[in-house]
């Protein structure tokens, strides 16, 4: 009995292997399709000053409008992008449609700067800033309306390349920060290294706020040596809105003020913004 038990749950185990290997053998075709097939977009995500709430920039962030499965979010393949290494591709998709964006609303008359998030392996490549260069200039974008957000482990992983990457990035202008800070594995000593204009506290410990704000705020201190401008990520409501606000941080992120919206919700918001 238990030895039959044991050979249906090596079955069912199996079963689940397979398919599971087969879905993202099934995904990773279309995947390596999706992009001439124009299957990408943007949502842009607004960050907001901790003091009046007015806009400063937007987050843009990637989705995949999938022919069968209908919107997907990253977290559903960005993984599987790095493992087929297509995320460089990919991430110059993101890179140019974004900084197109920024020159489009520059051209309406909004000077507003967007973040990206930039995959590690994009910064191993040796040409990665010449090609943003070339970028910027072919849109006649200004450097500083554009940020990169690098995540706290990715960062720690750097080698030269992408050291020196970072510093020619600063040189050019172009704003890089910390993305998701306070749950990687932090080499602190690397990551005093390199000069950083903002760091966004990752929204899993932003939810501690206010009821238990001791992680928060040292987390806040070490921002504050190491000299960048400190955002939260994940700002749900009025509470943690103000905590922020009243310790030091400089801009938030969140559904409090919004969703990630599509490019005409998100023109919609910079021309109207909702009142405080
Ligand atoms: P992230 O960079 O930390 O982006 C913030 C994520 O938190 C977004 O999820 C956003 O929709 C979500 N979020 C924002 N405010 C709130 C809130 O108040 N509450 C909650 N619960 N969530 C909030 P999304 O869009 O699913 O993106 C997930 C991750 O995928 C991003 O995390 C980023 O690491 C990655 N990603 C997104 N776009 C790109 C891209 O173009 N390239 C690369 N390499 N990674 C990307
Ligand atoms: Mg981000
Ligand atoms: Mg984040
Ligand atoms: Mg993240």
């Amino acid at each position: 009995q238990a030895k039959s038990l044991g050979r249906n749950q090596y079955c069912l185990y199996d079963a689940a292997m397979r398919e599971a290997f087969e879905y993202e053998h099934t995904l990773l075709a279309q995947l390596k399709e999706a992009l001439s097939n124009d299957e990408f977009v943007l949502h842009y995500q607004p960050r907001v000053s901790a003091k009046d709430k007015s806009v400063v920039s937007f987050e843009a962030l990637l989705r995949w409008n999938h022919p069968e499965s209908g919107l997907m979010y990253p977290d559903s393949f960005i993984d599987l992008c790095e493992r087929s290494g297509q995320m460089t591709q990919i991430g110059e998709w993101v890179l140019r449609e974004v900084i197109k964006q920024i020159a489009h609303w520059h051209v309406l008359g909004k000077d507003v700067a967007v973040s990206v998030n930039v995959s590690i392996n994009q910064l191993f490549k040796e040409d990665f800033v010449t090609n943003l260069e070339c970028m910027l200039d072919e849109n006649d974008c200004a450097p500083n309306s554009l940020e990169l957000e690098l995540t706290e482990s990715a960062l720690t992983k750097g080698d030269v390349v992408v050291i020196k990457n970072l510093q020619q990035l600063r040189h050019l202008g172009v704003r890089v920060s910390v993305d998701d800070f306070g749950v990687g594995y932090s080499n602190f000593a690397r990551l005093n290294d390199i000069a950083f204009d903002f760091i966004k506290i990752d929204r899993s410990l932003i939810a501690s706020l206010p009821d238990n704000p001791q992680l928060v705020k040292m987390i806040i201190s070490i921002c504050l040596l190491m000299r960048a401008q400190i955002v939260a990520e994940g700002v749900e409501n009025e509470a943690t809105a103000q905590w922020l606000a009243d310790h030091g941080c400089d801009e938030l992120q969140g559904y409090l003020f919004s969703k990630p919206m599509s490019i005409d919700q998100a023109t919609d918001y910079l021309f109207n913004p909702p009142k405080p």
